[in-house]
């Protein structure tokens, strides 16, 4: 149960002949694990662009009503958390844009490392910013760019060139849906069909959830247009070093997604065997903590011969609506989130597989849990290696000295949080969890060796 969160989501359709925003919503509940603040709709109906966003959930959001008023031939969507410009509602996105060639709407995953040198620069040429978030920069550069250039899609590949850093974009404009997502493919983008409608979501979950087809990823700093139904390809920033962040398999996409060529759920299973590989124990029992850690385990018993039970029963409506307890009682928080199934650990020697430790103090909290509740040995095993760097591409991955693996060793984060025994999943490993995989992979929060330099942000 990490104590990330997941950037942000993304979904695009072209469907002239359907109900974009319907679509878009029932798909946007498919991403909300990618993000719980806010979330919008934007449609475009003869070539004017209209929305609707707020923050909450998106059942909170939206209705009936308002999904009836947002009517188009093509729409983008969003679902947001906010790793980067604060929780105000001016920073749900989508965002809306009015220059001087018309109306742009943009949705954006992921974070740019270099958006203070651009800002500064727009700003020096009279852009005013209403928004804290990247996505408002990206969205002036593109503006800005437009101006010069022959199309839209010209004037979004200029704009990518500037960028550095993670983004999967979506961009509307009066006649034409661009998809695109940067040359080292940080965020996974996917493209998708149904029947005439042509469909762009960050996960595939999203397609599985309105019935449509998985076509492709979208690949590294590639950019796709739709006009008129008609779809063109610019593969031009193509060719680079991949570098999809890696803990998307482990912890933020859903397990039922498909991201280059591998399903989630068996790159966590993946991990759990190596893990039982690593470092074997005696235990009379295998227990993931919900949810991504329960993949883990599966893979964790099933390469050990240890068989995996229920253990905790996690609360599915928390989320953004819960108030925080004070300081003094987060254990209620961690309590309020998951519950342990005493009968199934009283007395048992367990094996705890979780997805990642950051500052230890909910790893100990739940290894506490399983001790109130009788087991007789909490073993912890971690489907990721240590944190040990910060990340600036779009998670909230803290910085160093937050990091409980800067502070301890193994052996005393184990005592730490308790457990009779810690370990996390080899960096060697890690790098083994997706063989099928059609791209590298970004390990900087692991490794500190980040495919982009970041060192005026360290
Ligand atoms: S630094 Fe870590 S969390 Fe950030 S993109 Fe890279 S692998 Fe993902």
């Amino acid at each position: 149960m990490a104590e990330l969160h997941e950037e942000c989501g993304v979904f695009g359709i072209y469907d002239p002949e359907g109900n974009p925003a319907g679509t878009t919503y029932y798909a946007l509940v498919a991403l909300q694990h990618r993000g719980q603040e806010g979330c919008g709709i934007a449609v475009n109906r003869d070539r004017e662009i209209y929305q609707y966003k707020d923050q909450g959930l998106v059942n909170e959001v939206f209705n009936e009503e308002i999904l009836s008023k947002l009517k188009g031939r093509m729409a983008i969507g969003h679902v947001r958390y906010s790793t980067a410009g604060g929780k105000t509602r001016e920073n749900v996105q989508p965002l809306v844009l009015r220059y001087i060639k018309g109306t742009l709407a943009i949705s954006h995953n992921g974070n740019i490392t270099n958006t203070a040198e651009i800002k500064h620069e727009l700003e020096h040429n009279g852009a005013i910013f209403q928004t804290t978030s990247d996505t408002e920069v990206i969205a002036y550069l593109i503006a800005r760019e437009r101006i010069t250039s022959t199309s839209i899609e010209e004037a979004v590949k200029r704009a990518m060139k500037r960028l550095k850093g993670a983004f999967s974009l979506l961009v509307m404009s009066p006649n034409k849906l661009i998809a695109a997502r940067d040359p080292w493919g940080f965020r996974p983008l996917s493209l998708g069909k149904r029947d005439n409608a042509v469909i762009f979501a960050s996960e595939t979950c999203a397609f599985d959830a309105i019935d449509a087809e998985f076509v492709r990823d979208i690949r590294p700093g590639e950019i796709i247009t739709l006009e008129d139904g008609e779809m063109r390809s610019d593969t031009e920033l193509c060719g680079g070093k991949s570098s999809l962040c890696i803990f998307e398999h482990i912890y933020f996409a859903r397990p039922d997604s498909i991201i280059e060529n591998e399903v989630v759920h068996e790159c966590r299973k993946r991990a759990g065997a190596f893990l039982a590989e690593q470092a074997p124990v005696d235990a009379d029992i295998v227990i993931g903590v919900p949810d991504s850690g329960l993949s883990a385990a599966q893979g964790y018993s099933e390469y050990s011969g240890i068989p995996q039970d229920t253990g905790f029963i996690k609360n599915k409506y928390i989320a953004r609506t819960f108030i925080k307890p004070t300081q003094d009682s987060r254990e209620t928080a961690v309590k309020m989130k998951l519950n342990v199934l005493k009968n199934v650990v009283r007395g048992k020697r367990v094996i705890m597989v979780d997805d990642s430790i950051v500052r230890g103090t909910t790893s100990g909290r739940i290894v506490k849990m399983l001790r109130d509740a009788g087991a007789k040995e909490v073993h912890v095993r971690i489907s990721s290696p240590a944190f040990t760097w910060p990340c600036f591409f779009g998670t909230d991955v803290p910085s160093r000295d937050q990091l409980i693996a800067n502070k301890l060793s193994v052996k005393e984060t184990a005592d730490y949080i308790n457990a009779d025994s810690l370990e996390y999943l080899s960096l060697e490993n890690l790098h083994k969890i997706a063989p099928n995989s059609t791209c590298s992979f970004c390990d900087g929060c692991f490794t500190g060796n980040y495919p982009i330099d970041v060192s005026h942000l360290l």
